[in-house]
């Protein structure tokens, strides 16, 4: 695929705020190729983690925040350790994440525009799932619904996130015929498991939404 690098579909501030956001220096990526040849989600991605590297320093800032990649990246941590520039590459997919969906809230309109705008991209979105058509959605949904289970059980409750995930997918049953078999080999409880000190996980959350308020 070819991309063409113009005033239209570069961003020279972009690599600034993503460094700025994660703490990373993008522009020492000399595309060693390292991350991408660990990472174990990387052949269902878009654009490989060492292309993202690439996009970020010529400022294609469009293309990367519209990728598959940064949504399917499992934040396991494995190109930031193999990245021979420590580079902290899972940090650099969790900032993309944070910018992308900031963008989103960005471009809403106000009042009764974004109530009629909220209910038109909720059907656009509803017929997008029905048609099976954007995978995206369906991973920004997922990371949704992940974060708020953490949020509100201190850890991941299974039935809860899957029981989320269909019904604000749309794919109904989806995962329906593999609860039987995980709840047989006690991979998922019935009830939320106890978490110590869940106050702790609540604080991290509302301290997230603080800086969140603070940068804009
Ligand atoms: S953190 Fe993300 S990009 Fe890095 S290896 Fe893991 S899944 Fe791949
Ligand atoms: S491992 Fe580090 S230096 Fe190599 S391509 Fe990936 S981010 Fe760049």
């Amino acid at each position: 695929m070819k991309w063409a690098l113009n005033q239209n579909t570069t961003d020279d501030g972009f690599v600034a705020r993503v460094e700025k956001t994660s703490g990373q220096n993008i522009s020492s990526c000399y595309q060693c190729g390292k991350c991408s040849a660990g990472c174990p989600v990387c052949r269902d991605m878009d654009l490989a983690p060492n292309q993202i590297m690439r996009f970020l320093q010529l400022g294609i800032r469009d293309t990367v925040l519209a990728s598959r990649t940064i949504w399917l990246c499992a934040s396991c941590q494995t190109c930031s350790i193999r990245c021979p520039q420590i580079i902290d590459l899972a940090r650099v997919m969790d900032s993309l994440r944070i910018i992308s969906q900031r963008k989103e809230m960005e471009s809403a309109p106000n009042d009764w525009q974004s109530l009629l705008a909220g209910i038109w991209n909720r059907f656009k979105e509803s017929m997008i799932y029905i048609l099976q058509m954007d995978a995206r959605s369906n991973l920004r949904c997922f990371n949704h619904i992940f974060l708020d289970s953490i949020h509100y059980y201190g850890r991941v409750f299974e039935p809860a996130l899957i029981f989320n995930y269909n019904i604000n997918s749309g794919y109904l049953f989806s995962n329906f015929l593999k609860a039987p078999v995980m709840l047989l080999k006690s991979k998922i409880k019935f009830l939320p498991v106890e978490v110590r000190r869940r106050d702790k996980v609540q604080k991290i959350f509302e301290r997230v939404k603080m800086m969140e308020r603070e940068e804009e």
